[in-house]
């Protein structure tokens, strides 16, 4: 029979030293930013012989962690008692107490929100008030920006969960409060904001969600202030359950808009009011803010969307092909080339798809390859301007600080090698380049050496998200 390992007895600290240096394994392993979303916040709650049970603190981090770190976390675990074989993650605070040992744990309850000190109107009339007030600031939500019609793969999949997540929530989630999802242009932002906005709206039409951008925000705190509107300003936005304001690094720079901006952020999630913000870049990297606007954003969930890979791209024409079913057949050829082709934004990859659509039911032709080259002269020329090796080495030597010889030097030290390494990635990634002919460029080195470094990257890229990090950076500098 399998004795549970009860808090507050021997057994029990034995088995949380353990777990700590479980943890600082894994820490090892995955990196300090994966670390820090995923683990640390897992507590120990109990254990059998051959089981242990872990607490998260949100339902989301325990799906997360399930379906993303749980053969880890097996492994770690293993190696400070080989006997284990299942974890189980569960929702729940730590108990410390000996009795509640192995009792399953209440879900943590949401705080129930505080109303706020003075109320706009009534709920109804606020809600109406913050609908108006979506629609006259000219953020309408564009129809086809849904989850039914977003395509996820590896680069938005955290993103997209966590979106889903608080889309799907009645109410504000701890874990992921504030949303920040970040990335590049085109990268499909936006349209996970109005994809949780339509679904807010559909689901739980009491929610008052509203929905802007950084740029309307100032735009209607300016307003706001002209016509001594300040206070009314205030209390509309400060009455919303959800507020998504899009792009916030436009406000960098601009001290009383960030000013107001987090006096808001502060009083909504003092109300424990869910907020969703995007910007291009993560919180710590956005300049022109204050120290303690960028810490404050970075307090919740931080998502990142990576850059598009070829398989999404190709995903997302396939899916867009069969919303719009066009009359005219585009050939998979055609659809591969645009996807190897159009690696920037998906913005403009779908551009290129209308735009042979259009050209073929204008001229009345089908759609081939030679045709396509044709008709995207302009935009295949300017996405031939590619960046150069020679570039991306300077790029990457100036990013982690080394020598721009060591590029091509045969050194195999960490701090020149993995440098070197995500060079030979990017370069692989970003020009139409050969394997031996990116060989050369490094100092004469074999495809194979090539080929092992680009797989690396990919690998590593996965579990670390600092590298992923530098590497979406690295890439958006050198795009220009
Ligand atoms: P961002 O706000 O990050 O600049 P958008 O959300 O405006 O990017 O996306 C640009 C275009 O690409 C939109 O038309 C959007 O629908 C489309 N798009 C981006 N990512 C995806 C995706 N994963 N699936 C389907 N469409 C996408
Ligand atoms: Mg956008």
């Amino acid at each position: 029979m399998l004795h549970p390992i009860a808090f507050n007895t021997p057994g029990n600290n034995d088995l949380q030293s353990l777990w700590e240096r479980a943890r600082a394994l894994l820490q090892n392993q995955l990196g300090d930013a994966t670390y820090r979303s995923w683990i640390a916040p897992l507590n120990l709650h109990s254990g059998t012989a051959h089981q242990i049970t872990l607490t998260a603190p949100t339902r989301f981090v325990r799906e997360w962690v399930a379906s993303h770190y749980s053969d880890d976390l097996r492994r770690a675990w293993q190696t400070q008692l080989p006997q284990v074989q299942l974890i189980e993650v569960i929702v729940g605070s730590t108990v410390a107490s000996a009795s509640a040992a192995k009792k399953p744990v209440a879900p943590v309850a949401m705080a129930t929100p505080v109303p706020s000190a003075r109320e706009y109107t009534s709920p109804a009339a606020a809600t109406a008030v913050v609908q108006e007030l979506s629609e006259s600031m000219g953020a309408p939500l564009d129809p086809r920006y849904t989850f039914d019609n977003f395509v996820v793969g590896k680069p938005n999949e955290l993103a997209h969960a966590a979106a889903r997540r608080v889309a799907e929530s009645d109410t504000t989630i701890a874990g992921c409060n504030p949303l920040f999802m970040y990335g590049g242009v085109g990268l499909g932002k936006t349209h996970l904001m109005h994809a949780i906005a339509w679904h807010i709206r559909k689901h739980n039409p009491n929610r008052k969600v509203l929905y802007l951008s950084a740029e309307k925000f100032m735009y209607q705190f300016i307003r706001a202030l002209r016509f001594k509107e300040a206070l009314e300003f205030k209390e509309l936005f400060r009455s919303v359950d959800v507020l998504m304001i899009d792009d916030v690094q436009f406000i960098s720079g601009k001290e009383s808009t960030q000013e107001e901006f987090f006096h808001t952020f502060n009083a909504l999630i003092d109300q424990n009011k869910q907020l969703i913000i995007s910007g291009d870049r993560s919180p710590s990297d956005l300049d022109g803010f204050e120290e303690r606007v960028r810490s404050r954003l970075g307090w919740g969930l931080v998502a990142d969307i990576h850059s598009t890979t070829y398989e999404l791209r190709l995903g997302i024409l396939q899916a867009k092909l069969e919303q719009m079913r066009p009359s005219v057949q585009v050939p998979t050829k055609v659809l591969e080339f645009l996807a190897h082709k159009i690696s920037s934004n998906v913005r403009v990859l779908e551009g290129a798809l209308n735009r042979i659509l259009a050209h073929a039911a204008l001229v009345g032709t089908t759609i081939s390859v030679e045709n396509t080259q044709h008709v995207l002269h302009d935009l295949l020329i300017a996405h031939d301007r590619r960046v150069t090796i020679e570039e991306i080495q300077k790029q990457v030597a100036m990013h982690y600080n080394i020598k721009l010889a060591d590029m091509h030097s045969a050194r195999r030290s960490r701090v020149v090698a993995r440098p070197r390494q995500v060079a030979m990635y990017l370069a692989k990634q970003m020009t139409t380049k050969s394997l031996p002919e990116i060989g050369r460029k490094f100092g004469g080195k074999d495809h194979t050496t090539v080929m092992h470094a680009v797989k690396r990257i990919e690998e590593l890229m996965q579990v670390d998200s600092e590298l992923a990090d530098d590497i979406a950076l690295l890439t958006r500098t050198l795009q220009g």
